[in-house]
């Protein structure tokens, strides 16, 4: 099945935009049902992609020559998402089921059910991907570069749920920043010391650009209790999404 990818990966004059995906097999049923790889983590998802991505392509078919399980590390969040929910379509077809809590009454909705075909692809068009998305810091009169969430990203943040309580704010913000003044190599604590003000222009700054492009997970739901519509984002991330669903 080749699908198409809503930011792909630019390899000098090449854009792969374009992959060739797998479906589950036995093996891989084996690391979803592994609850090392997957209680609380997401170590799962880099040993999925790497079999399931059977090649990049740009539009003309030309096939990206680099290795796989380091392709995996280089397509932003996006691409990720797009990708995993290719493969659940093609391993048990486009009807995927799923419960959501109502924010309103706290309802539990059962038995939602969403055409994974039918996810809006949000594309990020070449240009974008390659201009750099900056801003200067009031402030620090600082300019710092933003980017795309990446695989290694998404490990940080599942790691700074878990362990880093007190420093929640910059280690998030600093996941999206890719530079500040000269600086490429940012950790939260290149975070620490800058002024919460201009955190905040950052913060903003990460909403309002479109660091990447999308498929839309977020789903509008009516409560069946209330009647209140809601907006639920599907976890394509955890494991439990290629959990086969019936009803
Ligand atoms: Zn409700």
């Amino acid at each position: 099945m080749l699908i198409k990818l809503p930011n792909g990966l630019i390899d000098g004059l090449d854009h792969f935009n374009y992959c060739e995906i797998d479906e589950l097999r036995g093996k891989h049923q084996n690391y979803l049902a592994n609850r090392q790889l997957v209680e609380g983590n997401i170590g799962h998802l880099p040993l999925l992609l790497k079999d399931l991505i059977v090649s990049l392509q740009t539009k003309e078919g030309i096939q990206y020559k680099g290795k796989i399980e380091e392709v995996v590390y280089k397509l932003p969040s996006g691409d990720l998402e797009t990708i995993l929910i290719k493969v659940r379509e093609k391993s048990f077809g486009p009807r995927y089921y799923f419960e959501a809590d109502c924010p309103h009454c706290g309802a539990n909705n059962k038995n939602l059910r969403v055409d994974l075909s039918s996810l809006e692809l949000k594309e990020q068009p070449i240009e974008e991907i390659l201009k750099p998305k900056t801003i200067t810091l009031s402030k620090l009169q600082q300019e710092v570069e933003l980017k795309p969430l990446f695989l290694k990203d998404l490990f940080e943040v599942i790691k700074i749920a878990k362990n880093k309580q007190d420093s929640v704010i910059t280690s998030l913000v600093s996941t999206s920043v890719k530079r500040i003044g000269t600086n490429v190599n940012i950790t939260s604590s290149d975070i620490d010391n800058i002024p919460a003000s201009d955190i905040i222009e950052i913060e903003e700054a990460i909403t309002n650009n479109t660091l990447e492009g999308t498929i839309d997970t977020n789903i509008t739901i009516e409560c069946k209790e209330c009647n209140k519509e809601f907006q639920h984002k599907l976890q394509v991330f955890d494991a439990s999404f290629f959990f086969h669903s019936k009803a």
